[in-house]
């Protein structure tokens, strides 16, 4: 791996950081955990002096190899945040106050045992989160199921990734990147498409860098010029949602020149014929037309994919977060089986997830139609194993996804939710829709570390403990599970998240459970037949942890899936039809906007933005234009200029840059105080549920000279975020 600015990380930064006499001061300690940022799941070792948290070090072996990126290396000390929720509240006269804990959980209890009562089970709904341990989301969607007799469960990657959940699914029998972190670095050619590794995953982008520096191709294909093209052998600069129209064109190209992997094909794959029927409607001429990319370079892209011997795809949310996700999904994997890329080393289709237990979470079964494991919810064989496991009949109808609680809590249909670290009230589309959905529930419960911005909203708001005061296990986006492990007690009187789980699991008659975190995982191992062989003994003498499947015991774990054959035999082609956005720049709207991330900051910023080092770094929204269309408005660098969309509008500095083009303009989506998401469109993908977060039509509006001021005197655009 090499050190790389973009990675925040430096030769210099690394010897701070690993502080190789840090062991041996006395009174510290060194705790063995995980990151909680992105899904690479790079592994930490925090220094622990007392109850307080001093440093982190980069732990050894993969996926990090001792390196960290800025996140993980400045942004822990949220933790001791003056901000942490450290008493249960209630809401009494309007206001939230402190109260007991056994108040707060009695109520929480009752309240949502009475919806069911008087509504029914379809009145109640839960989400989980990808900030959250295996075991919790798994109690959690147990309490949800069998507590509450409903299938209304959901997560917060319902957002971003349920398109890759479903889509790599249907092709290939496994919702889960194909491949490890560390066979980037093997690679003989890398195809980037919709993901900006550098800020996003910082320690993937370099196992990346690291296979170019070795002579690996780069493909970058990105409606924005980021970071990591500078590097790419080629630079696919495609409108945004064009995806399936270029790989569709890509797909054409290499039927037409002969370099499809036939023996492949035949051999492990089925319904190859209306696929091709398909692609062949797709020439690169055509693609030009649709996406801007030159016809020249779709053929050079393909070329390069076909002919090397290991091509690796990686992708993120700049893929799923279409009204089409889930057909791009099915259409990388089409790509990755026509040339018969999946199923070896260094190959593959692989999806970069944005929470440190996003693929987690989906693997306990914190969606609506599947039990853990991926059991669907209506077939009565697996019900019946749930059933008998958990001592209650479970409901055998699928539930609503998180779109769907929203949309029906804004009709009154859904009256009660539980919201278990995520914040809805930040990163759904359409925030005023979204706002006044979760203002008209009869009870919302919010458990979290800090007051975000949906806990404000709550009757109820139960303090949780950050990833350093509580036990458990996370799996990252390469299916490693890996051991978090607490370093110091919860602030205050907060609690475990898993206590407080499991001491509402009681309350609704579930019984005491499991006495800790090491009993629901050996649950988990029952159920979940890719966990089969995990258990927390086992867990915590492998330090790199385990990569499922690891069905038994005595199995080592997978480093890459599908090596010896599909789960349901031959993987499926899937024809796929380019279809545009929901929403096209018109004559009052005529910019796209499309929305991301930034280095400094994850999520909605609520653990990145109270981190002392990370916080000081970047603070306050900033919207990227090209500076062809500043020059035009006369906008210069750091301006405050409007976005307005359909649905809203925010203020922010403008950026010059030249990542965008003419066309288009980019918001990072962290910034409460100009939220991404009032712009953003809620149409969402039919089949993933997932939001069109990446494509909405807006203008900008040059502010005058006395808004400006006003502005400036009220510091409205740079005020940092409550919640
Ligand atoms: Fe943490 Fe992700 Fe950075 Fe690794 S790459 S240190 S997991 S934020």
């Amino acid at each position: 791996m090499t050190p790389s600015q973009f990675t925040g990380t430096t030769q210099e930064d690394r010897e701070d950081s690993r502080g190789p006499s840090c062991s041996a001061r006395p009174g510290w300690r060194l705790v063995e955990t995980v990151c909680p940022y992105c899904g690479a799941g790079c592994r930490l070792r925090l220094r622990v002096r007392g109850t307080r948290l001093s440093g982190v070090e980069g732990g050894d072996g993969p996926p990090n190899h001792g390196w960290l990126c800025l996140k993980g290396r400045l942004g822990w000390d949220f933790a001791h945040h003056p901000d942490r929720l450290t008493v249960p509240l209630v809401r009494k006269g309007g206001l939230l106050t402190e109260t007991s804990w056994a108040e707060a959980l009695d109520l929480v209890a009752a309240r949502l045992s009475e919806l069911v009562r008087v509504s029914g089970a379809g009145a109640v709904a839960g989400l989980a989160s990808g900030k959250c341990t295996n075991e919790e989301n798994f109690v959690f969607q147990k309490l949800m199921r069998a507590g509450l007799g409903t299938n209304n469960i959901d997560q917060c990657g319902r957002l971003c990734h349920a398109a890759s959940v479903a889509g790599l699914t249907a092709a290939f029998g496994a919702g889960a990147m194909t491949n490890s972190i560390d066979e980037l670095a093997s690679a003989d050619l890398i195809f980037i498409i919709g993901a900006n590794p550098t800020v996003a995953h910082p320690l993937i982008a370099a196992r990346i860098e690291e296979a170019c520096s070795r002579g690996a191709r780069l493909i970058c294909a990105d409606p924005r010029s980021i970071e990591i093209a500078r590097l790419a052998d080629l630079r696919l600069q495609h409108l945004p949602g064009t995806d399936a129209a270029l790989l569709n064109a890509m797909m054409h190209v290499i039927l037409e020149e002969g370099l499809a992997d036939e023996r492949f094909i035949a051999g492990r794959t089925e319904n190859f014929e209306a696929f091709q029927a398909v692609v062949r409607r797709y020439p690169p001429e055509l693609a030009e037309v649709v996406s801007g990319v030159p016809a020249a370079k779709i053929r050079e892209a393909a070329v390069l994919y076909a002919q090397a011997p290991r091509s690796s795809i990686v992708y993120s949310s700049g893929l799923t977060q279409h009204t089409t996700g889930l057909a791009n999904v099915l259409s990388v994997a089409n790509l990755a089986m026509l040339t018969g890329n999946v199923g070896r080393e260094s190959t593959g289709v692989n999806p970069l997830l944005g929470q440190v237990n996003a693929q987690g979470a989906c693997d306990m079964g914190a969606l609506p139609d599947v039990f853990p494991g991926y059991q669907p919810v209506c077939v009565p064989a697996s019900r019946e194993r749930y059933e008998a496991a958990s001592g209650c009949q479970l409901p055998g109808q699928p539930g609503l996804t998180m779109t769907e609680i929203l949309a029906a809590a804004a009709r009154g249909e859904v009256k009660g939710l539980f919201v278990l670290g995520a914040n809805p009230a930040l990163s759904a589309p359409d925030l005023k829709h979204t706002t006044h959905a979760l203002r008209r529930l009869e009870f919302l419960v919010v458990q979290d570390i800090f007051l975000t911005e949906t806990a404000e909203l709550a009757h109820v708001v139960l303090p949780g403990a950050s990833f350093v005061e509580k036990d458990g296990t996370v799996t990252s986006t390469e299916r490693r599970v890996q051991r978090i492990r607490r370093a110091v007690p919860p602030a205050g009187s907060a609690r475990s998240d898993l206590d407080i789980l499991l001491d509402l699991a009681d309350r609704l008659g579930l019984g005491p459970g499991p006495g800790g975190p090491d009993e629901v995982m050996n649950e988990i191992a029952r159920m979940v037949p890719d966990y089969g062989g995990l258990s927390y003994r086992r867990l915590d003498t492998s330090p790199a942890g385990i990569q499922w499947p690891c069905p038994t015991p005595d199995h080592p774990g997978t480093r890459y899936l599908h090596r010896y054959g599909f789960s349901g035999g031959r993987a499926p082609f899937s024809p796929v039809d380019y279809q545009g956005p929901a929403e096209h720049p018109d004559e009052d709207y005529p910019l796209i906007l499309t929305t991301g991330c930034v280095l400094e900051h994850s999520q909605t910023g609520t653990m990145s933005r109270r981190s002392t080092g990370l916080g000081g770094l970047l603070q306050g929204a900033g919207v990227e234009l090209n500076p062809l269309l500043a020059a035009e408005m006369g906008v210069s660098d750091g301006d405050p200029v409007r976005v307005v969309s359909r649905r809203g509008a925010v203020v922010a500095r403008a950026i010059l840059s030249l990542s965008v083009g003419r066309e288009m303009v980019f918001l990072p989506y962290h910034f409460r105080e100009a939220s991404a998401n009032l712009l953003t469109n809620p149409a969402f993908d039919p089949g993933a549920k997932t939001p069109e977060l990446k494509v909405a039509a807006v203008r900008i509006e040059r502010l005058d000279a006395a808004t400006i001021s006003a502005l400036a005197a009220a510091g409205a655009h740079e005020k940092a975020p409550a919640g």
